[in-house]
């Protein structure tokens, strides 16, 4: 994402929309933004409704009123004179944008955003199977970002336990080498809104592979968060909150997704079948 100088008239109500604070107004009292900050996730381009005031008149009339110590500030959703220029991106950088921008679909996946439903639509995906545990690394959120160098350095420490990279997930689609969960090196130092990293792990493996990523997440350089999901029992009960219990874990429900009407686990319902 670009700013186009010629026309931005400093009124700074792009400031507060960018989602990671890339957006300064620099020496000259006009909008900047930190290139190397920017995640390219098109919210101050999507959240400002462009107007179309003449910027040389704006700039004016501003600086006549700031004289006499009032001002002229323009509704706080909108960028006055339509300043934003969003760039045609180029690979590597154009990964940023598509895990950054909720409106872009993953080529590699078909899905918005960070590209995976997650294990959370387990019921409908059939991912997970009986005694298996799914478990999400998020990197990044809230409003932090995370670069694929961080990400690397979790994916590899996961590697080394007795879990698989889950197939449809946009990360593994970018990794060199899922023995290793070395992710490619042009993609290192790019930077996303958040991403999401998936394995499978046997329930009998869950608690070491738990330790083994709480203790890498130590030194992570952004905010990681970890959820585990797993299918109930036969009688219902959950196999793996004794396990999320003994390593630290909190415990809670967040989402329940029935997939009622739409039925895409194609095995389970063969086999019912
Ligand atoms: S909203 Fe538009 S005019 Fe105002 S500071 Fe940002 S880019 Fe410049
Ligand atoms: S594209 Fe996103 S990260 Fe970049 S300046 Fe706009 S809001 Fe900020």
């Amino acid at each position: 994402m670009k700013i186009n100088k010629d026309k931005c008239v400093g009124c700074a109500n792009c400031v507060p929309v960018c989602s990671v604070g890339a957006i300064f107004i620099d020496d000259d009292g006009l909008a900047e933004i930190n290139r190397e900050n920017c995640v390219e996730c098109h919210n101050c381009h999507r959240s400002l409704s462009p107007e179309h005031l003449p910027p040389g008149p704006t700039r004016l009339i501003r600086k006549i009123l700031k004289s006499v110590s009032l001002r002229f500030q323009p509704d706080p959703d909108v960028c006055p004179t339509d300043a934003f220029i969003p760039e045609d991106l180029e690979w590597p950088r154009i990964v940023r944008r598509a895990f950054s921008d909720p409106m872009v679909t993953h080529e590699s996946t078909g899905v918005h955003g960070r590209g995976t439903e997650e294990v959370k639509t387990n019921d409908v995906s059939g991912r997970i199977k009986h005694g298996e545990v799914g478990v999400v690394v998020e990197f990044g959120r809230p409003g932090i970002g995370t670069y694929f160098r961080d990400v690397e350095t979790v994916t590899t420490a996961l590697a080394k336990e007795k879990i698989t990279f889950e197939a449809g997930n946009p990360v593994t689609q970018l990794m060199t080498d899922i023995a290793t969960g070395h992710i490619r090196k042009d993609l290192l130092d790019e930077k996303v809104l958040s991403c999401i990293v998936e394995v499978t792990v046997k329930l009998e493996d869950t608690a070491s592979t738990l330790a083994a990523l709480k203790e890498i997440c130590t030194t992570a350089k952004t905010v990681i968060s970890i959820g585990a999901s797993t299918v109930c029992a036969e009688d219902g009960s959950d196999p793996l909150k004794d396990i999320l219990r003994a390593e630290g874990f909190a415990i809670g429900w967040a989402k329940v997704n029935l997939g009622l009407g739409r039925v895409s686990n194609r095995s389970a319902a063969a086999a019912e079948a």
